[in-house]
Formats: structure tokens, sequence, C-alpha cells
């Protein structure tokens, strides 16, 4: 069964099986490691660690064969259906890619008067970076337009009523987030690529998806030409993560530095991720964390206090959607007179690890704060009726 299949895979995570009476409900912040991912760092680093590079001795080659076939493996499991002309480039995760997609790509392919889309409330790593290429292209006399790709007010899905609007001839990008860290909802990309037609090139932060639900470039709803994802949200270690490139739409990417040392430990703990993930079935994590929300949702929305952002309608309802609609792994929500830090602290007294601010929106302040709940493979529905409780205590 379900439970069985999600008992055996809890039991790989030793920090979670060490601290029974916690509960740590903060995996869209990071996720937990898995013991394949922790033997894989200490397998490599006491049998062949060394720098990358065209070694003249094993321990060179070996750490060259780990970084490059990491490579492929990234490929691989993200379904890219042409390996052979994509790119992958590490980086220490989905803020340093985008970053890197917006300096090293995007800036040298705009010309003057031109757009680009970009989102102004999803996480502040996705704006910041086409802000920053557009500062940069200022300095050189080229001005190029930010555009706010549409929201809807209430479910927080980019308006695709209205996206056709601020697409023109001069639109040459559109930056894009593939599942929301706030609301948890996918945000359609196949909405924006109907609006900005076949030609333009779209990057998609894939921060809360990669890890967490099936990503499949193989997939035509998700014709995509750059994904930026974090390792350390997908069960490997902090400081890794990687953009993928398809290289079909403008210049190829080959970001500047790549040359250097590469964080070869956190390539090593990605592979072994990948492999993990692929074995345990992104699908049917995909299932469980679901499973875990929906009953959150479909009893915090019955307790007057509390409001869920972006989630108008249960994921019990939701389930009629097709999955492209559906809500993945986070929940948040506000309490109407305890703030969303007093929230937190309360709900650590009870031993639940949940993220409780801005969670770094962009647009968000200090009065914009809640509390978010983000379970995974490790978490067990007895722990989210636990901390059910402790919030109807709360009511
Ligand atoms: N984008 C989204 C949607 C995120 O949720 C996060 C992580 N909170 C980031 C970007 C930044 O990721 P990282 O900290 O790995 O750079």
């Amino acid at each position: 069964s379900a439970a069985l299949w999600q008992r055996e895979l809890r039991e790989q995570f030793p920090i979670v099986t060490a601290h029974p009476e916690s509960a740590y409900l903060d995996s869209a912040a990071t996720s937990q490691k898995p013991r394949a991912v922790l033997e894989a760092v200490q397998t490599y680093l006491t049998t062949s660690n060394a720098n990358a590079g065209r070694g003249t001795y094993p321990w060179a080659n070996r750490t060259t064969e780990l970084v490059e076939g990491t490579r492929d493996r990234v490929k691989e499991f993200l379904g890219d259906p042409e390996p052979d002309h994509s790119t992958v480039h590490f980086t220490s995760g989905t803020t340093e890619g985008l970053r890197t997609v917006a300096r090293d790509w995007l800036v040298p392919y705009l010309d003057d008067g031109d757009e680009i889309l970009v989102p102004f409330a999803d996480h502040r790593a996705n704006l910041d970076p086409w802000v920053e290429a557009q500062r940069l292209l200022a300095a050189r006399g080229i001005r190029v337009h930010l555009r706010a790709l549409p929201y809807q007010a209430v479910s927080g899905d980019y308006d695709h009523r209205v996206l056709g609007d601020l697409v023109g001839p001069r639109t040459r990008f559109v930056a894009a987030t593939h599942v929301h860290h706030v609301y948890g909802g996918d945000m359609n990309v196949h909405r924006i690529r109907a609006a900005v037609g076949p030609d333009v090139p779209i990057c998609l932060d894939a921060a809360q998806s990669v890890g967490h639900l099936p990503v499949d470039l193989a997939d035509p709803a998700l014709d995509v030409d750059f994904v930026a994802f974090s390792g350390h949200k997908a069960m490997a270690l902090p400081g890794s993560g990687a953009v993928w490139a398809r290289n079909a739409r403008g210049p190829a990417f080959r970001p500047a530095g790549w040359q250097g040392t590469p964080n070869t430990v956190g390539i090593v703990s990605l592979r072994a991720a990948l492999d993990w993930l692929d074995l345990a079935g992104p699908d049917r994590i995909a299932g469980w964390t679901a499973g875990l929300t929906t009953r959150l949702t479909d009893r915090l929305r019955h307790l007057d206090p509390y409001e869920i952002l972006g989630c108008p309608t249960s994921l019990a309802a939701d389930s009629a959607l097709p999955a492209a609609q559906r809500r993945h792994g986070i929940v948040t929500f506000r309490h109407q007179d305890i703030p969303s830090d007093d929230l937190g602290f309360i709900l650590y007294s009870h031993g639940f690890m949940v993220r409780a601010d801005s969670l770094c929106q962009a647009g968000a302040g200090e009065k914009d704060g809640s509390v978010r709940v983000s379970p995974h493979i490790y978490n067990t529905v007895e722990e989210i009726d636990r901390l059910l409780t402790v919030l109807a205590s709360l009511a």
C-alpha cells in the first residue's frame, strides 16, 4: 500500500527518523537527504576526491566522469528529448541559475527597444536577475522594457486571458515559474507558450517542481528553453543545482566561468539524488504530498480564522482538474489574529518546523507574512493530523 511504501522511504532519511517528536514541514525551502545521497558523498570523498579536468591519474578522471555523467543524468531525469543539443550548467541553486541565464545569455541577446515578460509576484530570485539585466543594458545605452506577467487575483495563477495583450513584435523573452512557492499552483506555462508563439525563449524557475513532481521536457506542454532548479530542494546537498538549456531558440547557452572548479560534492550528491528520486517515482511522490496537502486544505478551509493563500478551492475539488491545474505540496495560510511569526513559534513549540515570514515573494512586505507548510515524501498523515489539531486549538 501507499502507506507501507512511504514508511519504507521515510526510514531512509536519518534526520527524520532521529527526531520522531518533530515534523519537518519546510521542504519548499530545502529537502532532507536520504541515506543514499549521504553515502554517495562519503564514498566519493573517501575513494576518489580530486579536481575535475583531464587528469593523468584515476581520481581526477573519475571526478571528471562523475561531473560529465551528471550532466547527462540531469538531461535524462528531465526527459530531455534532444540531449545532444542541450546544455547543463551546474549552479549553487535556482538563484544563481536564473542570474546566470540573465547575465550570460539574455544580456548579449537583447537589443534596444526589446521587451521581456517577467513575474512580479513570484520568488524574488525570478525578478531581480531580469531587473539587473535591464540595468546592465541601460548602462550601455540599450533600453529594454520589463512587462509584468498578469495574475489572477484569487488563485495566484498567471491570467492567461490577458496574456496575449502583453505580447508584441518586440517580445523577446519570458521568465516564468513552474510551481509557485507560496500558492503551490502549477503556473501553466503552456498558456504562456500559446500566447507568445513558437519563437520566444521561455526561462522556467523549476525550484518547486524538480524533485517534487514529474518534470518532463518531452511533454509539448513544457516547451521551455531554460530550466533552473535547486538540487538542495530535490534531495541533494546544499549548494547544488543546475540550469538546463535547450539551445534551440537563440544562441547556445555558454555561461562564463564554467572552467572553474565545480562543486564536485554537490554534483555527486545531485546524481545520487536523481537516482533516488527516479527509483522512488516522482509521480508517486507527488501523489503522496498531494494527499497530505489535500487533507490539510480540506480541514483548514473550514477553520474560521485561517485564510489559505492562492487556493480558493480544496485540492479534493481540484483533483477533478487536469494535473497541470492542481496544487503541489505547498499550503500557505494566515491566521486572522495571530501574526505569522508568532504562529511559527507556536507551531515549533509543538514540534512543527514550518516557514513563517514573507517567503521571499517579490513585492511582499513585512505585513504580508504567512505560514507555509510544505510536506515531502518523509511526512506522514499523522503529522498533518497533529498539525491540524494544534491549528484547530488556536481557532
Ligand atoms: N525560486 C523559487 C520558486 C523558490 O522557491 C526558491 C527557493 N526558496 C528559489 C527560487 C531560490 O532557490 P535557491 O535558494 O536554491 O537559490
